[in-house]
């Protein structure tokens, strides 16, 4: 008999992947399609369905787990997600249990990430962590016991739309000074563009117009100083927020996800340095700051299957 299997689907408002995930993260089969390409989530369920029944791996599927932007817990609904071309409350783990007639679960991709971690990852000796995905907004995933925090209304952990500077950048989601727009992928876009004075003692001329965060830690690296405050200011923006985060569920650590944080260990050792700085003295030197083990291994698909795994153990 082939080993059971839960199907992961990590939705983006790009690119949508899915593959099929055994109980140790083993994954047999993972794909990726592009979101914009279905008009409705309907013609996504039906697409996924599809191409598994071709592969003929529907019967060893046992569960769904779905990581989505603006994804609710307890409703299994996409609500109003900016990045999404569907518009208004999807009922989309509906839409995947009577398609598949499986139990679905849907979360957003920040707490699938902090499962996924817990699971699979670099925070499986942990019961009182944070996960920070850092992409193209914040996402956080918070552990308080063992079980992920969902609060009353299944939003709980949307700590990118922290304020951080009165009065500050503009953020999507139509305030100012969200810790997002300045510790993100796009953050760090939008500090270059607006810090830009690059040092005296740079050479490099910067394509400001195409940079990417990508670009601007690689030119750290490289010894570029302007490069570097960019990324000191991302880091300090981040090391505070984290600080103050720390009061409220006193995690033993936060687990770095994304892009950024895999760029090398200094961008954490940074975020740590300013933690500490502005901790108060009763948390001082009791947090630790990781990196995510899960990057390279298809992290959102296993994320968003770890759900159902999660869920299978709690009852088991
Ligand atoms: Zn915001």
């Amino acid at each position: 008999m082939r080993k059971k299997s839960v199907l992961g689907i990590d939705i983006g408002g790009t690119n949508t992947a899915y593959g099929l995930c055994d109980e140790e993260g083993n994954i047999c089969y993972e794909t990726s399609i592009s979101t914009r390409e279905f008009p409705t989530a309907e013609d996504l369920v039906e697409y996924i369905y599809t191409d598994l029944a071709a592969h003929n791996l529907i019967p060893e599927i046992i569960g769904v787990g779905i990581g989505a932007p603006n994804g609710n817990f307890h409703s299994g609904t996409i609500e109003y997600a900016p990045n999404l071309m569907w518009k208004g409350i999807i009922p989309m783990a509906q839409l995947f249990e009577r398609k598949f007639d499986l139990p679905t679960l849907l979360t957003n991709d920040a707490n699938a990430a902090a499962i996924g971690e817990m699971v699979y990852g670099n925070a499986r000796d942990l019961t009182h962590f944070v996960t920070i995905t850092l992409g193209t907004g914040l996402g956080s995933g918070i552990i308080i016991d063992g079980k992920l925090i969902y609060g009353h209304d299944g939003f709980a952990g949307e700590y990118g739309h922290i304020r951080v500077i009165a009065d500050g950048r503009k953020c999507g989601c139509g305030r100012y000074g969200c810790l997002e727009t300045y510790a993100s992928a796009t953050g760090v876009v939008r500090s270059i563009k607006e810090l830009e004075s690059p040092n005296k003692a740079s050479s490099r001329v910067y394509d400001i117009k195409n940079i990417t965060a990508h670009d601007v830690f690689d030119l750290a690296r490289t010894g570029d100083l302007f490069a570097q405050e960019i990324i000191d200011f991302t880091a300090e923006a981040l090391g505070k927020a984290l600080a103050d985060f720390t009061c409220f569920s006193s995690p033993k650590a936060f687990v770095l996800f994304g892009g950024i944080a895999q760029s090398g260990p200094e961008f954490a050792v940074s975020v740590k340095e300013y933690m500490e700085k502005n901790m108060l003295i009763i948390f001082q030197n009791k947090v630790e700051i990781r990196i995510s083990s899960l990057h390279d291994k298809n992290a959102a698909v296993l994320g968003a299957a770890s759900l159902v795994w999660n869920e299978r153990k709690k009852h088991a």
